[in-house]
């Protein structure tokens, strides 16, 4: 559902160039979940936003579903976006204009369903937000963003779901819920769970974990091979 292939992104900010990702591949098939780690500045985020089609690479490819993302047009990629991608990304993708409820009606609407209030309405409650379902996006804590996001990805079903630091500003309940609802929607709804994450007791809780560190892989292995 993924293919990362030689994937290498170089910066460019003040006439100085900075190269974060040298070479990084990987596939990942449908159903899978799989755990991004490294220390901080490492290019977690980088990888993320390319593998889900947000930013260009430099140089390498990246094939969603066998579509070359590299070789689409910027209308084109968020069409692909919209078709297959989820996101949980802090700061990100919630519509500023509408209200929490609002947001996860969306995917609902698009796919023309009836009674899209209450299925959000049961979503929020499902991510512990029953309450907050008219505040607006700015109204909302960066956490209690990533929820909604999290209650929308439900309604969206997509096939991959890319999410960046999920439980990074949760506190331990918070996260532990967070946590078991994306492993359910895996479930659920078959979607490919792609995470950054510092988290290592989520990372060891996907099949797959890889490890980068000056944008190039240095580990990559199975889970339950780490558990031995
Ligand atoms: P963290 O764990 O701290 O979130 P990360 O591993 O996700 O870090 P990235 O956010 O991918 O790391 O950043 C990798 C490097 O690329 C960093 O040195 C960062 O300063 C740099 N960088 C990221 N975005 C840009 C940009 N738009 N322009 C220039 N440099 C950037």
């Amino acid at each position: 559902i993924l293919r990362v292939e030689n994937l290498t992104k170089t910066y460019s900010s003040g006439g100085r160039e900075l190269t974060v990702l040298h070479g990084v591949n990987f596939t990942l098939e449908p159903g899978d979940t799989f755990a991004i780690v490294g220390p901080s500045g490492s290019g977690k985020t980088t990888l993320l936003g390319l593998c889900a089609g947000l930013d260009r690479a430099s140089s390498g490819s990246v094939y969603l579903n066998d579509i070359r993302l590299d070789e689409l047009s910027e209308d084109e990629r968020a069409s692909i976006r919209n078709q297959y991608v989820g996101f949980i990304f802090q700061n990100f993708q919630l519509l500023p204009t509408l209200t929490a409820l609002e947001n996860v009606m969306v995917p609902l609407e698009l796919r023309g369903e009836k009674g899209v209030a209450k299925t959000a309405q049961a979503l929020l409650d499902r991510v512990g937000l029953g309450q907050r379902g008219h505040h607006y996006p700015t109204q909302l804590s960066g956490g209690e963003q990533q929820r909604v996001s999290l209650a929308r990805a439900f309604a969206n079903r997509p096939k991959l779901l890319f999410a960046d630091e999920p439980t990074g500003n949760l506190d331990g309940d918070t996260s532990a819920t967070v946590v078991d609802l994306l492993f359910e929607l895996n479930r659920e709804a078959g979607t490919t769970l792609v995470l950054v994450t510092h988290d290592m007791e989520l990372a060891s809780r996907t099949q797959r974990i890889i490890r980068i560190k000056n944008g190039t892989v240095v580990n990559d292995r199975m889970t339950e091979l780490l558990k031995e």
